[in-house]
């Protein structure tokens, strides 16, 4: 298996790769994201929830509440789709970034209620407006969570490891493309020296069928104990 033998390199080179668990979408205390923490509490999985700011937080406190090893970050400001092209966003092209704090800040006065709530920001459709790192800033946000950058510290932590493919619907993405996925977003941190970039797995509960649920437990389970390994917690990165 190809992926044992970069975990082998890894090993000799006596590294450990960091990988982070970010899951979007949460609004309430749905089923499914029962399901999910339950997951995170088997295997002791240090998890970050991307929130929209929108939805019932008061009944995702509560399920919240005793479990310190879930971060919480916001997830957008409404998830609207407010942009005409192919590509989604939240924030039209035109608007400032006046525009951009005024919606950050009513956002994160809800999500900041809740148990384990970091101020960082995860844009829906990982979508960067042009004005949104600033718009961060100004704010007092300490990070941006989007897609696909390599990068040893903050303040963006992306994911890079999409459990689901979402063209014709979303589903599981399939245990060859899962492990292949791994094995590359490792190779490049190594080939880059970068070996303490994390590598950001991505999630989203309410879209699982049985195949991604059943392929998340047996990562969480194969990761646990290796050597090479290491999950951290968002607030560990950052
Ligand atoms: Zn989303």
């Amino acid at each position: 298996m190809r992926l044992a033998a970069e975990l082998g390199r890894w090993r000799r080179a006596g590294r450990c790769a960091t990988l982070w668990w970010r899951d979007d979408d949460a609004r309430a205390a749905t089923p499914a994201l029962r399901r999910l923490l339950v997951l995170s509490d088997a295997h002791r999985t240090p998890l970050t929830l991307a929130v929209i700011p929108d939805g019932r937080l008061r009944e995702l406190a509560a399920l919240l509440g005793g479990r310190p090893w879930v971060s919480v970050v916001q997830h957008g400001v409404d998830h609207l789709n407010r942009r005409d092209g192919a590509a989604a966003g939240e924030f039209p092209h035109e608007w400032s970034e006046a525009q951009l704090a005024e919606r950050l800040n009513i956002g994160w006065r809800q999500v900041e209620r809740l148990p384990g709530a970091l101020r960082m920001f995860t844009p829906p459709w990982n979508d960067v407006h042009p004005a949104l790192p600033q718009a961060l800033l100004a704010c007092g946000y300490t990070g941006l969570s989007a897609w696909g950058e390599i990068a040893e510290a903050g303040p963006r932590i992306d994911a890079h490891i999409d459990l689901m493919r979402w063209k014709k619907g979303a589903r599981f993405r399939g245990r060859r493309r899962m492990w292949s996925a791994l094995r590359v977003a490792l190779r490049a941190r190594r080939r880059a020296g970068l070996w303490d970039a994390p590598i950001g797995l991505l999630s989203h509960h309410l879209d699982h069928d049985e195949d991604a649920w059943a392929f998340l437990e047996a990562l969480l389970a194969w990761a646990e104990g290796r050597p090479e390994l290491k999950w951290k917690a968002l607030a560990d990165l950052t």
